[in-house]
C-alpha cells in the first residue's frame, strides 16, 4: 500500500507534494516523509503519524525547492517510525528513493550489500533498493536511469518507485510493477503518483505506467519510457474525467459519512445509460462481446477480498437464483495458492473497488494461465484489473477515500444485479413480468437509500446505547447473510470492536454459546426471504437475554415486539434487499465508531488500497 507523489517543475514542489500525500492518505498513514531538492542540496524531512504530523514537524523548516518526493506508509517491514519513514537513501546520502510494495527477496540482496561494505539505516525493504541501486551505479559506472533498470531485474516483489538524485534538480526516475502509478504530464512541469488525485488539479493530461515499466521524466524534456528489459516504449496519454469536487470532503465531517449519503447519487451513476428508459433493456458495455461466454460458462467464479468479497456472496446468490449460473466465491488470497481447478469454459470475476488489489489480481493472472475468461468489477477507471480481464464493468461510484468502503459496495452490488438479470433475461430463466418487476424496484431503490439516510438521528441513538459494547453479533439468511458478515467488518474495522457475522441458523451450532444480557446482536428480518425462520431465531436469541437491534421491513410488528430496537427498511425484491439494509448497519457502526473517538476515514492498521500480498 502507502501512497507517493513526485513533483519536478518550476513551481514550488513541497506544497504540492504535501497536498497530493493527503489526499493519498486513504493508502497509509503511520507515517510519512518527503525529500525537496534544491540549490543547497537536499532537504529531508519525515515524521511518524499522518501527514499533518509531518507538516507540522515541516512548518517551520525551509521547504522550498522545485523538486520532490513524498510518502505516506503504511508498513509491511519495519515498524512505523521516522527511521523506517521514507524516503531511504543510499549510502552516500546522494540517492533518495520512495516505494510502495515489497521487495520479497530484500534479505539475500542485503546480506550480499552488507559483504560489499553497505550499512543500513532502517529496517525496511526498501532501503535495500536504494543501496543496490547506489551498487550497480557506482560498480557498473552508468546512469542513474540505468543503474535503477539492472537494479529493478535483481529485485523480486511489487514496487512503485521513484528515485532522485541529490544536485539534480531537473528529472528524476519512476518505475513500477505491481503498485499502481500515474505520471500527469503539465507544461514543463511533471506530477508522479500512486493514483490521479493529486494530479487532477493542475494537469487533465496523464500516463498510466505498466508493470515493468521505467519512466525518465525530465521538466525539460519529453518523457521517456523503456521496460526493465530495456525496450523503448511509447507514452499513451489519456484524459483524466476525475473531477475535484469528487475528492474533497464537501461540507461532510469525514469521508466515510460522506460517501454513506453519497449512495442514493452514486447507484444513480451506476445505472446511468446502462437501462434503456423506454425498453428497460440493460446494456453493460463492458462486458457485451462476453455475454454469451457467460451465459454458457461452467461457471462463474467470484475472487475477491474485504467488503468486496461480500458483494461476491450476494453475487452468487443473484446469479444462481436468477440466472441459474453456477458460481463458487473465494477469498482472492486462499485461491491464489491452492491450486485450484481452472477450466477454460469457466469465467473469473475479480471485485475490486480500485482495481488494483494484489491478491485477486494474482488470481487472475492464474486464471488467465489456465485460459479461463476474465472478468472485472472496479471503481477505478483505467487501474489494472480492468487492464488486465478481458471484459468488465465498472460501477462509477466516484472517488471512494474513506478507508471502509461503503458506496463502493452497494455499487458493485448493482453491478452484479445488473449482469445477473440480464444473463436471466437472455437465457430464459426469469419471466419477463419478474424481469420488469426487478428492474422497477431497480430503479426505484436511490429513493428508498434516501429514506433510509433520513432515519440517521435514530440510528445515533441507538448507537449511543451500544458504544460501550466489546462484542456484537450479526445475523442474517438468504441474500441477507452476507450483510450479516458486511456489517460486522464495518463495526470491527472502524470501532475495533469484535463482531461476528453469521447465517441466523448457524447460531445454534455455537455462537448461541456467546449470548448473555451484555451482547448486542444485530438481525436482519425484512420481511421476504426466510422471514418467519428469522422470527424463530429472534426468539431464541430473546429467550438467552441478548439485547436486540433489528433491521426490518416497514410496518413489521412481530419483530417490533421481541426487538429491542427496531430500524425501518422500505420494502424491496428479495435479492434487491442487501442494498437497503446495509445502510443502517453504515450508519450505526459510523455513529459508535465515532462515539468512541476513532478515526472512521483512517481506522488503525488498515489502509484502503491493498497492493501488498
Ligand atoms: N515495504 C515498504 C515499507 O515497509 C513500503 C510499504 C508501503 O508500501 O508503504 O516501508
Amino acid at each position: 500500500m502507502c501512497g507517493i507523489v513526485g513533483y519536478v517543475g518550476s513551481k514550488q514542489a513541497y506544497p504540492i507534494v504535501i497536498k497530493g500525500l493527503k489526499r493519498l492518505e486513504y493508502r497509509g498513514y503511520d507515517s510519512s516523509g518527503v525529500c525537496i531538492g534544491n540549490r543547497d542540496g537536499i532537504t529531508v524531512l519525515k515524521e511518524k503519524g499522518k501527514v499533518s504530523d509531518l507538516e507540522a514537524y515541516a512548518a517551520e523548516k525551509d521547504t522550498s525547492g522545485s523538486i520532490s518526493i513524498g510518502h505516506t506508509r503504511w508498513a509491511t517491514h519495519g515498524v512505523p517510525n521516522r527511521e523506517n519513514a521514507h524516503p531511504h537513501f543510499s549510502g552516500d546520502r546522494k540517492l533518495s528513493l520512495i516505494h510502495n510494495g515489497i521487495i520479497e527477496n530484500y534479505d539475500s540482496i542485503k546480506k550480499a550489500l552488507i559483504n560489499k561494505g553497505h550499512t543500513f539505516k532502517s529496517d525496511t525493504d526498501t532501503e535495500v533498493l536504494v543501496h543496490l541501486i547506489e551498487e550497480i551505479k557506482n560498480h557498473e559506472q552508468v546512469s542513474l536511469f540505468e543503474a535503477v533498470r539492472l537494479a529493478l531485474n535483481e529485485v523480486v516483489g511489487a514496487y512503485a518507485i521513484i528515485v532522485m538524485e541529490k544536485g539534480v534538480n531537473n528529472e528524476f526516475i519512476a518505475a513500477r510493477k505491481g503498485s499502481p502509478l500515474v505520471i500527469g504530464i503539465g507544461e514543463g512541469e511533471y506530477f508522479v503518483a500512486s493514483d490521479a488525485s493529486p494530479i487532477v488539479e493542475y494537469t487533465r493530461d496523464v500516463v498510466y505506467l505498466d508493470d515493468g515499466e521505467i519512466a525518465l521524466i525530465n521538466k525539460d524534456a519529453d518523457l521517456e519510457i523503456r521496460t526493465i528489459a530495456n525496450v523503448s516504449k511509447t507514452p499513451f496519454i489519456h484524459e483524466l474525467e476525475l473531477s475535484l469536487e469528487a475528492i474533497e470532503k464537501g461540507g461532510f465531517s469525514s469521508f466515510m459519512l460522506k460517501e454513506i449519503f453519497e449512495q442514493p447519487k452514486s447507484i444513480i451513476d451506476t445505472l446511468r445509460g446502462r437501462i434503456n428508459p423506454k425498453t428497460k433493456e440493460i446494456t453493460l458495455g463492458g462486458i457485451l462481446d462476453y455475454e454469451q461466454k457467460i451465459i454458457n460458462a461452467d461457471r462463474i467464479i467470484i475472487v475477491a477480498c474485504g467488503t468486496s468479497w461480500h458483494a461476491g456472496l450476494i453475487g452468487e446468490y443473484l446469479f444462481e437464483d436468477l440466472a441459474r449460473i453456477s458460481v463458487e466465491v473465494e477469498y482472492a488470497s486462499e485461491f491464489r495458492y491452492r491450486n485450484p481447478i481452472i477450466n477454460k469454459n469457466d469465467v473469473v470475476l475479480a471485485i475490486s473497488q480500485s482495481g488494483e488489489t494484489a491478491d485477486s489480481l494474482a488470481a487472475l493472472e492464474l486464471a488467465k494461465e489456465k485460459g479461463a475468461t476474465l472478468l472485472g468489477i472496479c471503481n477505478v477507471v483505467g487501474s489494472s484489473i480492468p487492464r488486465l480481464t478481458h471484459a468488465g464493468s465498472y460501477t462509477h461510484a466516484g472517488p471512494e477515500i474513506g478507508v471502509a468502503s461503503t458506496k463502493a459496495f452497494t455499487t458493485q452490488i448493482v453491478v452484479l444485479t445488473l449482469m445477473a438479470i440480464k444473463m436471466a433475461q437472455k437465457k430464459g430463466t426469469i419471466t419477463k413480468s419478474k424481469y420488469h418487476e426487478i428492474i422497477t424496484e431497480l430503479e426505484l431503490i436511490p429513493k428508498k437509500i434516501e429514506k433510509i439516510l433520513k432515519k440517521n438521528d435514530q440510528i445515533k441513538k441507538i448507537a449511543e446505547k451500544f458504544k460501550n459494547a466489546t462484542n456484537f453479533l450479526y445475523l442474517g439468511r438468504g441474500y441477507n447473510f452476507p450483510v450479516a458478515l458486511e456489517g460486522a467488518l464495518k463495526l470491527k474495522e472502524i470501532s475495533y470492536i469484535h463482531a461476528e457475522g453469521y447465517p441466523a441458523a448457524e447460531m445454534k451450532h455455537g455462537p448461541i454459546a456467546l449470548i448473555d444480557d451484555d451482547m448486542p446482536i444485530v438481525v436482519i428480518a425484512t420481511k421476504k426471504g426466510n422471514y418467519d425462520k428469522v422470527v424463530s431465531n429472534i426468539q431464541e436469541v430473546k429467550a438467552r437475554g441478548g439485547r436486540l437491534i433489528a433491521i426490518v421491513t416497514e410496518g413489521d410488528t412481530t419483530v417490533k415486539e421481541l426487538a429491542d430496537y427496531c430500524i425501518e427498511v422500505p420494502d424491496s425484491f428479495d435479492g434487491l434487499s442487501p442494498l437497503l439494509t446495509n445502510i443502517p448497519l453504515q450508519l450505526l457502526s459510523y455513529h459508535i465508531a465515532l462515539m468512541r473517538g476513532c478515526d472512521v476515514d483512517m481506522p488503525r492498521n488498515l489502509a484502503k488500497s491493498v497492493t501488498v500480498e
